[in-house]
């Protein structure tokens, strides 16, 4: 007798031996279908394997983030022998899941093409067709390398070579493919259905290392069912549309070169656009009550070493050595804003003092992390420190939390577009229990009075304080670190900043590091996918192209450009000699919202013809009419 323990804690009793796929089957027939492996006493295993005594089990279906990612391994495996049999010169060496999808190496003279890749995947549809059972075997080591040398396939011979003594050698066998797998398998190739495709070609060298063979890498996706392959196909259409580095060539905005790798080149339009988000940040923090400072981007190391930097960002700090003095250029601001602070008695009276400062930062990322403008070396922050009591530090949670969530409203995300992390005390840190635990209280409490909804990360704060960190969620559904609000109780003590109280002696004031958007280049990035480019007047660099029919109508276009100009919209002329549905499709292609389009009529009317990005009419306007309404909808939100 053979007793199964099931999850929901019944079980169910076998006369004799019994496999994964029969007791799914005893319990129902969407969960034999369904079901891709089976968990025995928290071990993977295949379906297929004999059960034959009392263990507690878990049936894993294709759907579990497991039973993907044994789908995934089947994929590849079947794509190896699509491979084999098309191209059976080829030398198989590994391939294993990864996130969404899979990738086998293989080994060839030749290059594979697209359109091998078009007839790999056709071929893998036909095995899962073929539905060829999948059985494991074990062998023994010498038979199997030799097995495999015979086969020709010397990568296989050595992986085997190098398993240590006295570990099982299994090799998975489907149809006449068989290859060293410790599993587990689905019982059968039909079993993977149809929900996979291959991706794209790439190059990888035999073991990782640059001394070995080169391989060329096919990589693929595979999915539990259709609809989640095509979710993902359509997901990663999306973001390839509204790819920030695409949209900001397409739109002149900025571009970036190996002279300055990780560094942006803003072309007069990103700048436009990188000011409009500057300035309405420093209105917003102005009326905030902060005042704005700015300081040097290179200093002596030792303040550096002071702070603490210097051992945090020891591999990320640029240094420059002049004689016998060693600089490095800024990573963060905040001993900066310390410094300032210094300067001068402080009183009780002066707190809480809210310093700003557009900083500019770099960090020496390594160029493997960075990415367009959303992972940079250099960067502006739009970074602030507050220098207040402790009892001060729910209040101005309160109004920053306020700030934050307005703004991110004015950028147009809306409040199911964020989520905030409360970090607290990590392994790691600096300063006593007590503090802490003051510092934590503090924090959540105005946190809570704030009507923030947050979830704990728990450890995750900095090594001075606990912090809340706001992450946006972008049209496709990728986040992304943007605000923070950390509380320190370090740095003032470490940099010695101290104010007299209302008891005439000297304290500490608390810091808050904090910033709205995080770095202004990431925010820039993703505000573009945000929005793919199609920006509201407000943030659009350039707003109105005046484009006219024929040149008969220069003369009007330049006037009418003139007005908006003058009415602080930022425009620009299309006076070429090109057919009007020309210029509508490149300006369009620009993603300038508005187009007006002048001609003959229009000019002797003084009117326009207003065309909206993506729009099929147009609306004929009296030119004043159109300014008014054009410099309303181009107002700042703030
Ligand atoms: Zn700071």
């Amino acid at each position: 007798m053979v007793k199964i323990k099931l999850p929901d804690d019944s079980s169910k009793e076998y006369e004799s031996a019994v496999t994964g796929l029969e007791i799914a089957g005893s319990i129902g027939k969407s969960l034999a279908s369904d079901a891709v492996a089976i968990k025995v006493d928290g071990e993977l295993k295949d379906l297929t394997a004999a059960i034959d005594h009392d263990v507690a089990i878990e049936i894993i279906t294709r759907q579990s983030d497991d039973g993907l990612e044994i789908l995934r391994h089947d994929a590849a495996h079947v794509m190896a022998e699509a491979v084999k049999e098309l191209y059976p010169e080829t030398q198989v060496t590994i391939g294993p899941p990864v996130e969404n999808g899979f990738y086998y190496d293989f080994y060839r003279e030749e290059s594979f093409t697209p359109d091998d890749l078009e007839k790999i995947e056709k071929r893998m549809h036909e095995i899962v067709k073929r539905d060829e059972a999948i059985t494991r075997e074990v062998w023994s080591r010498e038979e199997a390398i030799k097995f495999f040398k015979d086969q020709g396939e010397y990568f296989k011979a050595e992986i085997i070579a190098d398993i240590p003594e006295g570990d099982l050698i299994t090799l998975y066998r489907q149809g006449k493919f068989l290859d060293l797998c410790r599993g587990p398998h689905l019982p059968s190739t039909g079993k993977l259905g149809p929900a996979f495709k291959l991706m794209k070609l790439a190059g990888a060298y035999w073991r990782g290392d640059s001394n070995n063979q080169m391989l060329q890498r096919i990589y693929g996706t595979a999915w539990a069912n259709e609809k989640q392959l095509k979710a993902y196909l359509t997901q990663l259409e999306e973001a390839a549309k509204r790819d920030h580095r695409k949209l900001g060539r397409q739109m002149g905005l900025f571009h970036m070169q190996e002279e300055a790798v990780g560094c942006a080149f803003w072309h007069p339009k990103g700048w436009q656009l990188f000011r409009t988000v500057e300035e309405y940040i420093r209105r917003r923090i102005t009326d905030s009550g902060y005042v704005e400072v700015k300081t040097p981007i290179i200093l002596d190391r030792s303040l550096w070493v002071k702070s603490g930097h210097a051992e945090k960002f020891a591999n990320e700090m640029f240094v420059i050595e002049d004689g016998d003095r060693t600089y490095a250029v800024k990573p963060m601001n905040c001993p900066c804003h310390v410094e300032i602070f210094r300067q001068g008695t402080k009183s009780y009276r002066d707190l809480p003092l809210r310093m700003a400062e557009f900083g500019i930062c770099h960090r020496n990322e390594p160029s493997g992390a960075l990415q367009g403008l959303t992972r940079v070396r250099y960067m502006t922050q739009d970074d602030g420190h507050i220098f207040c009591t402790e009892e001060q530090i729910k209040a101005e949670t309160q109004s920053f939390c306020k700030l934050l969530t307005s703004v991110y409203k004015d950028f147009g995300f809306s409040e199911d577009e964020w989520v905030i992390k409360f970090s607290d005390r990590p392994q790691t840190r600096a300063g006593s229990d007590e503090v802490w635990d003051r510092a934590e209280k503090a924090l959540r409490e105005a946190s809570e009075a704030a009507g923030l909804k947050f979830t704990l990360n728990p450890g995750e704060g900095s090594f001075y304080g606990p912090k809340l960190e706001f992450v946006l969620k972008d049209a496709i559904g990728r986040e992304w670190q943007c605000g923070t609000f950390q509380l320190d109780f370090v740095l003032p003590e470490r940099l010695g900043a101290s104010y007299m109280g209302a008891d005439g002696a000297h304290h500490r004031p608390v810091m808050i590091h904090r910033a709205i958007l995080g770095a202004l280049e990431r925010f820039i990035g993703i505000l573009i996918e945000h929005y793919a480019g199609n920006f509201p007047l407000w943030l659009a660099p350039l707003q109105i192209v005046v484009a006219t029919i024929t040149s008969d109508s220069d003369e009007y276009a330049r006037e009418v450009a003139a007005s908006l100009k003058s009415q602080g919209l930022r425009i620009e002329t299309d006076l070429r000699n090109e057919k009007i549905n020309y210029k509508i499709r490149d300006l369009s292609q620009q993603k300038v919202p508005v187009i007006m389009v002048v001609g003959n009529r229009e000019a002797q009317e003084r009117t326009v013809a207003l065309r909206r990005l993506g729009g099929k009419t147009q609306e004929i306007l009296a030119l004043d009419v159109a300014i008014d309404k054009l410099k309303a909808e181009a107002a700042s939100p703030y």
